[in-house]
């Protein structure tokens, strides 16, 4: 079996003040080093401010979304090469609540990974099914076409250096982790699906995000296929997240 990097990361979502930040930012960069490596994404005006906490850290910090064009007339929106002027190495792409609340496409969560990819930062691919899409039986069927839009567009060595995450809708802020069991068979899916595509990808990170706490972290980080975790409303405790870091 290939080694595969481990990771936990942090998905702010639109929370934060510059004040609230502080302590957070300088209590996981103070944390000592665990075996997993440790990411935040952080809402664009708080870059400067992850920069100056993490920058002496092991910590990596990067952004939530990002444009689908490189540069433009597109008001709004913010590129790839912009978040590296702010040290960003990671980029959520494809997150539930972007494909919800502004219909991304999978076409649009694909060119976003490949911005992502060719300003040199490492891409978290969201995929994951809604309770409708599970209760229907199509929880592969829906987590494969996602993913499969994205390793489309993709050479070999790109495909290399995506993250995925599998994010059951479902359980996104909701309280409703997918037990370990659950979560443990999409991600042998996903593998598979990576694999499919060249053996090279078995080595692609895949985390589990939706209610991630420290009370089951260690139970779906002990999963064979599970790699670490994207985690929200528990990355803006300090404690719960290193709590989950350590898990990992
Ligand atoms: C997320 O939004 O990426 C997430 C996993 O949220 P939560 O941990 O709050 O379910």
């Amino acid at each position: 079996m290939a080694s595969r990097a481990k990771w936990v990361v942090g998905n702010w979502k639109m929370h934060g003040s510059l004040a609230d930040n502080a302590g957070l930012l300088e209590s996981i960069a103070a944390a000592p080093a665990s075996g997993a490596r440790i990411g935040v994404c952080v809402p664009f005006p708080y870059l400067v401010q992850a920069r100056d906490v993490l920058l002496s850290s092991s910590v990596a910090w990067g952004v939530q979304d990002l444009s689908m064009y490189p540069k433009g007339a597109y008001t709004g929106e913010v590129s790839a090469q912009m978040a590296v002027e702010f040290g960003a190495t990671l980029a959520i792409v494809g997150h539930s609540e972007r494909r919800t609340y502004h219909r991304e496409a999978d076409d649009v969560v694909a060119q976003k990974t490949l911005r992502a990819l060719e300003a040199a930062i490492t891409p978290i691919v969201c995929v994951g099914e809604t309770l409708e899409e599970r209760e229907a039986g199509s929880t592969e069927q829906v987590v494969g076409r996602q993913l499969d839009a994205v390793l489309a567009v993709l050479d070999a060595q790109q495909a290399e250096r995506i993250l995925v995450a599998y994010e059951p809708v479902w359980a996104i802020g909701t309280g409703k982790s997918a037990s370990a069991a659950e979560a443990q068979a999409v991600h042998a899916f996903l593998r598979e699906r990576l694999r499919a595509k060249s053996a090279a990808l078995d080595a692609v990170t895949i985390l589990y995000g939706g209610s991630v706490k420290p009370g089951n972290a260690t139970e779906l980080f002990g999963m064979p296929d599970i790699d670490g975790g994207l985690i929200g409303g528990a990355s803006l405790v300090a404690d719960d997240f290193l709590a989950i870091c350590r898990a990992a």
